[in-house]
C-alpha cells in the first residue's frame, strides 16, 4: 500500500544535552534524521515531508543528499504546528495513509510500517504501543500513590492515519492546548485508534545515554543484498564493440537497440535485482525510441541512483564476459576503471573476468556474446 510520511525534525531536543539538535547528530556516521527517512523509504514511503526549523533547510539538503522522494518544509513553534505544516505539504491523495514519525526514532523498518498499515484498514489511526515494565508512582519527591499499570501503554511513532481525517482532527483541536502525540488529536476528534505491537527498537533518542546505546545498535541495522544479471547480444557487421563502457576494435559489432553493451546491461540488471526493482527492460523499454543507440552508462547510473534513493550503496561488482573474441584481457583494467567510476566504487571492488565456452554453444560459434554480473548492495534493514 502506498503511503506518505511526515518526519518531525524541528525540535531542539534539549534533554539530550549540549550540542546539535538530536535529529542532526551522527549515528554510525550518518545524521539521525537520515536514518529515519531511509527507513521510511525502504518501507515504501512514496513521498516524505521533513519538517525542520527555519535555519535547518540547508542542513536537511546536506543530511539527505542523494535520497529521492522527500522535501523539507519549515515547522512552527510547537510540535502540533510542525505536524500540520508537514500535512499541508504532502502531495498525497486525501484518503491515503500518512505516517507521522519523530526523526529521533532512527530504527523504523518495513515490518513496523506494515503492521500499522494493516491495522489502518479497520481504524482511523494506528499506533505502535509497548507495555509499561516499571512500577508507576505519582508524587513529587515523596510518593503520593502507586499507579496501576493495568491498561497503560507507551505510545511510539510512526503513527498512521488517513491524511484527510488527521487534518480535520487537527482543525478541531482546541487552541492553546499542546497534544503530546498525533493519536491524541485523533482520539479527541472521536476517531478509533488501533494499537499494534510496538518495538523497543523504535526507541526515541532522548537522553545522552540513549545515543550511546543507539550507536552500538546501529551496526546491525543494515543488510547486504546480492543481485545478479545476465545479458546476451548477437554479433553483426561492424568495426568494434562496446563492453563494460569501453570501446574495443573488432571485425564485427554487437546488434542492439542501445549501444548493445552486454557488460553494462548485465550489471544494470544485477543492481536492480539486488534491490528487487524490476529489470532493465522495464526501466528502459526497447520500444521507446529515446533509448535507440543510447550509451548504456545511462542505464547503469539510473540503477545506481535507485539504490541511493533507498539509502543503499554498492559494495562490489563482479562481471564475467563470455566470448571467443575479441580478447578481453588487454581491456580489462580500463573496464574495471570505467565501472568503478559509474558505481562510485574504488577499482579494487570491481572485477571483470572473461571466459570462452571452448567453441560450444552460441558464444563458441561466435554468433553472440554473453555477460553475467553479480553485485552486493548494502541497504537499510
Ligand atoms: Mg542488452
Amino acid at each position: 500500500m502506498s503511503f506518505s510520511a511526515v518526519v518531525v525534525a524541528a525540535g531542539e531536543g534539549l534533554r539530550a544535552g549540549p550540542g546539535e539538535p538530536k535529529a542532526w547528530r551522527l549515528l554510525g556516521g550518518k545524521p539521525i534524521v537520515r536514518w529515519s527517512v531511509e527507513g521510511l523509504l525502504a518501507a515504501g514511503a512514496r513521498d516524505i515531508v521533513v519538517v525542520v526549523a527555519r535555519d535547518r533547510l540547508a542542513a536537511a539538503d546536506e543530511a539527505l543528499a542523494g535520497l529521492e522522494g522527500w522535501k523539507a518544509v519549515t515547522g512552527g513553534r510547537t510540535r502540533a504546528e510542525s505536524v500540520q505544516a508537514g500535512l499541508a505539504a504532502i502531495g498525497a491523495k486525501a484518503a491515503q495513509p500518512v505516517l507521522i514519525h519523530d526523526a529521533a526514532r532512527p530504527f523504523v523498518t518495513r515490518a513496523h510500517v506494515d503492521r500499522l498499515l494493516a491495522a489502518l484498514d479497520l481504524a482511523d489511526g494506528a499506533i505502535p504501543t509497548l507495555p509499561v515494565p516499571d512500577t508507576l508512582k505519582r508524587g513529587e519527591g515523596v510518593v503520593d500513590e502507586t499507579v496501576s499499570r493495568d491498561g497503560l501503554w507507551r505510545a511510539q511513532t510512526p503513527q498512521a492515519f488517513r491524511s484527510d481525517m488527521l487534518k480535520a482532527a487537527y482543525r478541531g483541536w482546541p487552541a492553546g492546548e499542546e497534544p503530546t502525540d498525533d493519536a491524541s488529536v485523533m482520539e479527541r476528534a472521536g476517531g478509533h485508534v488501533a494499537m499494534v505491537p510496538g518495538d523497543p527498537m523504535l526507541m526515541k533518542l532522548t537522553w545522552p545515554e540513549d545515543f550511546m546505546l543507539a550507536e552500538q545498535l546501529s551496526a546491525g541495522r543494515r543488510i547486504v543484498r546480492m543481485g545478479q544479471g545476465i545479458d546476451a547480444h548477437r554479433f553483426g557487421p561492424g568495426d568494434g564493440v562496446w563492453l563494460c563502457g569501453v570501446r574495443i576494435p573488432h571485425d564485427r559489432g554487437l546488434i542492439g537497440h542501445s549501444d548493445a553493451d552486454c557488460g553494462l546491461h548485465a550489471l544494470t540488471d544485477a543492481v536492480l535485482g539486488a534491490i528487487a526493482d524490476g529489470d532493465i527492460g522495464e526501466h528502459f523499454p526497447p520500444s521507446d525510441p529515446q533509448w535507440k543507440g543510447a550509451s548504456s552508462d545511462r542505464f547503469l547510473r539510473h540503477a545506481v541512483s535507485r539504490v541511493a534513493a533507498r539509502g543503499g550503496r554498492l559494495l562490489n561488482a563482479d562481471v564475467t564476459l563470455i566470448c571467443e573474441r575479441p580478447k578481453i584481457r588487454p581491456h580489462r583494467d580500463a573496464m574495471r576503471e570505467r565501472i568503478a567510476e559509474l558505481l562510485g566504487l574504488p577499482v579494487d571492488r570491481v572485477s571483470v573476468k572473461a571466459t570462452t565456452t571452448e567453441g560450444m554453444g552460441f558464444t563458441g560459434r561466435e554468433e553472440g556474446l554473453m555477460a553475467q554480473a553479480v553485485v552486493a548492495v548494502e541497504t537499510p534493514l
